[in-house]
């Protein structure tokens, strides 16, 4: 049998997408269910890649098919299209598998043509009502199968408004439209060089090859490269007898959601239009009523439609938006699919649905996109504000945010530690710029979009960001930013929302969100749905799911508040920043320096008890819970001033004579000082750090600095233990390639551990591990674990090294490389799973082959990614660790994953 070209809406089902298109399929399926909706047909998806795949021609059979439909449905309907006395009008409507709002075209009202127009006017007893119809199919047909501008078509109609003297078009009369209608078409002869054509078949082939061919539209197909959706989909087409909303005062159309899809409150919501057609409703033209309104102007429609949206969400178990028409009071279903809401909306439906029994707790948790769950915590703007933006951008990371303008990365810094939030203004950032990024309440930039630099940046770290607010015009040297006429200067206030992308100037009040006011112990915002919905979930998450879930973090207030997001030990407590600070810069410097190991030492002493004092802090606040902790993983460079500003501030003191030397912060040393510490600074320079003098090389090379930790560590822990706490040490070695590397290193501390331990009086067991970053040491984790008592993966490090990729140098080439898909998803986001998550599952396989007992983490980034960690569940890892915000991320992740998810719900 020749391939089905074309299916009746009774054909069809939901499941269909991929062949009818969302809208076919869903038409079909409420067609099914006996809902009122227009007869119909839908050309199928593949007649649309054939269409494509043959250079702009009908696959044959094609039209032969859809003049079989379009006569079964003439007969139905009982009238010819475009028939001279009584025409039948359908509409031509764009749909693919996923929904592209916008993107595409729909052209309704067609078979009118000079004729026809009168017979409908004669039909319906309404001339006005006819010649609105054909005006708006010429503006429809001529912009979008005749290629058109339809701006022309607007101001046309904005003169007869003007003429008339009428605010809006319900305002012209049938003279007015007859008189647009001879406008519209001479301006299609004129724009196009082709007359519109009267012939009602040639129309509706026109109208199938415009959406076929809208599918290749710029617009569609950025679109498609922005939302990872595949080009090779296609459209379907849905040819659909017209029913009118603009018939008069008893007609009107509209949208309606089952629930109220911004806060999730369980009731209808939406707009309706009186005396209107298709797109009118959402576009501003005329003020809509409320749907809730609806009532007082079409009762008997109303309490249809009431009826018709509960079915729909029965059916579908899940909030519904729907698109109506009513005719002359007989309500009509023009379109439904599972509607798009906020992340609290989100929450709250899911909970809601389950308590009303629609669905179970699994499914409704199941439902929750754990990529946005960090939302619920954002702060928003206060209700009742009312200011009025002065700009708008990309909605481009979550939550709102209030501070001091600045224009650079080094200004942001600067003021933060000065206390004074600032949002950063730039016109786009680049990775130099993140230590003032992570340092600003928000981010504003001019240009870039919800996959550029600082979009990723800011989402990574949870900080609201709003990007492409394309009016914003940065002047960086002048310090400020214009929109329009308002100026934002250094210093004075911004506010920016992430949830919308709207930029306000000044200071707007915020309010925290009721979940993190829940969190903090507010009881009334314990009492709000939001949190009961929050704490279900959560509470059945923790319940299944398998994965452990700890954090990363380095501070007594980093771990207390992972800890009260449900983290359950450390799984990456970095000691960097334990050897920065005023009062350890001398002594860091001196053990770098040191001529003699007694030089050294002395530097150790001074460190040791500083360093005692930091783990302290740790234990206590983890108490009970692991503690891994990583011995220091930076080359040492980046503890001494940059080599190139210190080598030109040496080089003017010794042209202008000065004896003193400026070395950064707000440090001076004599001349001679500061050129003995470039001589030492440029001894270590290395060509590339990332691979240099490093980790586990480091412990090597300078036995004393990594013994020096271990007896931190446990003179720490030892005295939590002996004040009555729980401590649970892991000592971790980053960079670790081979066997050797690690059992020589253990050699060396385990005496040291026991050693102190001893002094202090206390027993304690310590488990020995290390970070699996380096592909080798993947390769060879059998060897390894054999002196490993757990692994944890790096996945940062592994991620750089497996694909040659240098984190800082990724911004020239990897939006690219996105664009182009070759790479399935940003692999330092997500895991890629073929090349680094295949070098993870040799390392755990082998690993835990050598092995039984070895334990196995992941501290990377994407240890609170939600699609890595439903791998790293699959992988059998028995934790996740990852930054404090991210914990409940993580722990919603691995519920759904051990429920059986293997990717987001929205992806
Ligand atoms: P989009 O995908 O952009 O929403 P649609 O194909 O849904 O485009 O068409 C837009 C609007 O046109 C619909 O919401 C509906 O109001 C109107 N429309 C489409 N087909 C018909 C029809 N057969 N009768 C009446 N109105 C229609
Ligand atoms: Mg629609
Ligand atoms: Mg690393």
């Amino acid at each position: 049998m020749a391939d089905k070209y074309v299916y009746d809406f009774e054909e069809g089902n939901r499941d269909m997408k991929n062949l009818l298109g969302g809208k076919g399929a869903n038409l079909a399926e409420m067609t099914n269910m006996g809902l009122p909706v227009p007869p119909g047909f839908t050309v199928t998806c593949a007649a649309c890649n054939a269409f494509r795949g043959a250079g702009g021609r009908f696959p044959s059979g094609m039209v032969e098919e859809v003049a079989a439909h379009l006569e079964r449905l003439e007969g139905g309907m009982g009238r010819r299209l475009g028939d001279a006395g009584d025409p039948l009008l359908v509409s031509v409507r764009s749909g693919a598998p996923f929904s592209m709002p916008g993107m595409m075209d729909t052209v309704l009202n067609l078979g009118l043509n000079d004729q026809s127009v009168e017979g409908l006017a004669k039909q319906t007893g309404s001339e006005r009502f006819a010649w609105d119809s054909y005006r708006r199919l010429l503006q429809m047909y001529g912009k979008t199968v005749m290629g058109v501008d339809g701006d022309r078509f607007e101001e046309a109609l904005e003169q007869a408004k003007e003429a008339k003297g009428v605010g809006n078009d319900v305002g012209l009369d049938q003279g007015d439209l007859r008189r647009l209608v001879e406008a519209f078409k001479a301006i299609i002869s004129a724009e196009s060089g082709r007359e519109f054509p009267q012939d009602p078949r040639e129309q509706l082939t026109g109208g199938i090859e415009a959406v076929f061919g809208s599918w290749d539209n710029r617009r569609a197909v950025d679109y498609r490269r922005k939302n990872k959706i595949d080009d090779s989909l296609g459209t379907a087409v849905n040819i659909q007898a017209m029913v009118f909303g603009n018939r008069g005062d008893d007609s009107g159309t509209g949208v309606a959601f089952t629930r109220n899809p911004a806060n999730g409150d369980a009731r209808p919501y939406g707009d309706y239009l009186g005396n209107a057609q298709g797109e009118d409703v959402v576009s501003g033209i005329r003020n809509t009523l409320k749907l809730e309104d609806m009532g007082e102007v079409q009762p008997g429609a109303w309490a249809e439609l009431q009826g018709h949206l509960t079915t729909l969400e029965g059916h579908y178990r899940d909030m519904c938006d729907v698109e109506f028409t009513v005719e002359q009071g007989k309500l009509w279903l023009l379109q439904t699919r599972v509607g798009k809401r906020t992340a609290v909306a989100e929450w709250i439906m899911a909970y809601d649905m389950w308590s009303e029994g629609l669905i179970d707790l699994d499914t409704a948790m199941l439902r929750l996109d754990a990529d946005r769950l960090e939302e619920l915590f954002k702060k928003v703007i206060a209700e009742g504000v009312g200011v009025e933006a002065i700009a708008s951008g990309l909605n481009a990371s979550p939550g709102a945010a209030v501070g001091k303008a600045v224009f650079s990365a080094d200004d942001a810094q600067a003021w933060a530690e000065r206390g004074e939030p600032v949002i950063l203004v730039r016109r786009e950032t680049t990775p130099d710029d993140y230590h003032g990024m992570i340092r600003a309440q928000g981010i504003l930039t001019s240009a870039g979009g919800t996959n550029s630099h600082a979009a990723v940046v800011a989402r990574g770290e949870g900080i609201p960001a709003v990007c492409g607010a394309a009016q914003v015009r940065v002047d960086r040297q002048a310090r400020r930013f214009t929109v329009d006429g308002t100026t934002v200067s250094e210093g004075e206030f911004v506010t920016i929302d992430g949830f919308t992308g709207l930029v306000y100037a000044g200071q707007l009040a915020l309010a925290d969100s009721p979940v993190e006011r829940a969190r903090a112990g507010d009881p009334v915002a314990r009492r709000e749905k939001i949190w009961q919905a929050y704490e279900r979930f959560m509470a059945r998450a923790d319940e299944v799911r398998r994965l452990k879930v700890r954090t990363n973090a380095d501070t007594p207030g980093q771990s207390g508040n992972a800890i009260d997001r449900g983290a359950e030990g450390i799984g990456l407590c970095r000691t960097e920043h334990m050897f920065l600070g005023e009062e350890r810069v001398a002594a860091v410097r001196r053990m770098i320096f040191a001529d003699s190991a007694a030089e050294e030492q002395a530097a150790y002493e001074v460190l040791l008890p500083l360093q005692r004092d930091d783990f302290v802090g740790i234990f206590q606040a983890m108490d009970g819970k692991p503690v891994t902790v990583r011995l220091l993983d930076p080359p040492l460079h980046e503890f001494l001033p940059d080599q190139v500003e210190l080598a030109v501030a040496v080089a003017l003191a010794n042209q202008q004579g000065h004896a003193q030397v400026e070395v950064g912060g707000d440090e001076a040393l004599a001349l001679e000082e500061a050129e003995e510490l470039l001589a030492k600074v440029n001894d270590l320079h290395e060509a590339n750090p990332m691979l240099g003098l490093r980790g586990v090389r480091l412990g090597i090379l300078k036995p004393g600095l990594y013994a020096m930790q271990v007896r931190a560590i446990l003179q720490a822990a030892a005295r939590v233990k002996a004040e009555g706490g729980d401590p649970i040490v892991e000592i971790m070695i980053p960079l670790v390639a081979g066997r050797e590397e690690l059992a020589q290193l253990r050699e060396e501390l385990e005496p040291v551990a026991r050693q102190t331990l001893a002094e202090q009086g206390q027993e304690l067991e310590v488990l020995w591990g290390t970070m699996i970053e380096l592909p080798r040491a993947a390769l060879v984790a059998g060897e390894i674990a054999e002196v490993a008592e757990f692994f944890s993966f790096g996945t940062n490090d592994l991620t750089q090294t497996a694909f040659g990729f240098s984190r800082d140098d990724i911004g020239k080439f990897l939006g690219l490389y996105e664009e182009r898909k070759l790479v399935p998803a940003n692999p330092f986001v997500t895991i890629d799973q073929a090349g680094v998550g295949r070098l993870m599952q040799i390392a755990c396989q082998e690993g835990r082959q050598a092995r039984s007992t070895l334990k196995l983490g992941i501290c990377g980034e994407h240890g609170g990614d939600p699609d890595s960690v439903r791998f790293c569940h699959a992988l059998g890892l028995d934790y996740v660790s990852c930054s404090p915000f991210r914990v409940p991320t993580a722990r919603l992740a691995a519920g759904q994953a051990a429920l059986g998810q293997t990717t987001t719900a929205s992806k």
